[in-house]
């Protein structure tokens, strides 16, 4: 169980932006860069268009990383604090959300190979307690949940546990042996999410993926320590469904049935983190999606989450790049 804050200190949603590169697609159709990050949480849109005066030219949010800064420092500025707070048992959730091409996959890998090989450094030095690791990994698309250490493509069903809230039934959960054992995992799950996207055509777009370290500690015996003394938490790295998923549902048309369903896991974590971020006493929809429901204890509450909202600073992209920034506005 986590440990319990003190009421009133729980921790506000980290806001995260992250600008990538032009890419050579970008450059060779002469595509511009329009946003810069002018400090460490303040990122403008550089160049005045005369059909854009209506946009706010800057945006602010808990830190903002510019197109030539590496992963680990979007790391050592943010994600760590929250991530490795499952050593202390501590449930915590980082999220990639940005549309397609942004960086999400790019960036949350990165990412998930430093927390947890920084999870095991701490392993490492606190040999007075006796660690457990656990990895699970599945895939929501269009609202069915799959397993990405499993072959078997059929939808897993989730549970309501009294005790454990919402189970995803027959979930694989593998006890990691090393860091190499680890490794071997993420890449089963890279070729399950592959084998999706050749079928389904362009999976990788629509599903989310959800990649989770569940952690076990007791104090050893030998010290005499109290053996009640257990903590148990999870981390979850998630990859989102490309945002513009969320605002192509809103559009009419022969598409749009298909295009709530597919979003709707997108949706509801909007208004999820736009309630939490809103304060308390809210009501807050976790049950209205299998990602909400699945991340319920590791959202909100005593949990800790970060987002990191990925852009590209392309022209072309502009309009979803905005969307992306009101995203990360609301959730801040
Ligand atoms: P998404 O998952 O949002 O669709 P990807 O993570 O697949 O996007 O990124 C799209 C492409 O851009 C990939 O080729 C990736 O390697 C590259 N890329 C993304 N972010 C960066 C970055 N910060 N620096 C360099 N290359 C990046
Ligand atoms: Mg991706």
């Amino acid at each position: 169980q986590a440990l319990p804050l003190p009421s009133g200190q729980e921790e506000k949603i980290l806001v995260l932006v992250r600008l990538r590169p032009l890419n050579d697609k970008e450059i060779s159709r002469n595509d511009v860069s329009d946003w810069e990050c002018i400090n460490n949480s303040t990122i403008i849109f550089k160049n005045s268009l005369p059909e854009r005066s209506m946009f706010p030219a800057a945006y602010t949010f808990d830190r903002v990383f510019g197109y030539d800064c590496p992963t680990r420092q979007i790391y050592e500025d943010g994600a760590k604090e929250v991530t490795l707070s499952v050593v202390s048992g501590i449930n915590s959730t980082i999220f990639a959300y940005g549309q397609t091409s942004s960086g999400k996959t790019y960036t949350m890998r990165g990412i998930t190979e430093l927390a947890v090989s920084d999870i095991y450094n701490y392993v490492e030095r606190h040999k007075e307690r006796e660690f457990v690791l656990k990895f699970s990994a599945m895939e929501i698309y269009n609202e069915a949940v799959r397993d990405l250490l499993s072959t078997d493509t059929t939808p897993l069903r989730l549970l309501d546990d009294p005790e454990r809230g919402t189970v995803v039934e027959k979930l694989i959960e593998e006890t990691l042996e090393d860091w190499s054992h680890l490794k071997e995992l993420l890449s089963i799950c890279e070729a399950q999410r592959q084998i999706g996207e050749t079928s389904l055509n362009e999976t990788s777009s629509r599903s989310h993926q959800i990649l989770r370290l569940t952690i076990e500690s007791s104090a050893r015996e030998y010290l005499g320590a109290d053996k009640s003394s257990t903590l148990a938490a999870t981390v979850n790295f998630v990859d989102l469904a490309g945002s513009e998923r969320a605002s192509q549902s809103l559009s009419a048309g022969a598409r749009l049935k298909e295009g709530c369903h597919i979003n709707r896991s997108l949706l509801t974590l909007g208004t999820v983190i736009r309630k939490l971020s809103k304060g308390r006493n809210q009501h807050i929809p976790y049950r209205d999606s299998k990602l909400t429901r699945i991340l319920q204890n590791s959202i909100g509450g005593n949990a800790k989450t970060a987002i990191i909202c990925t852009m590209s600073p392309a022209r072309s992209h502009v309009e979803q790049s905005r969307n992306t920034l009101l995203f990360a506005s609301c959730a801040k």
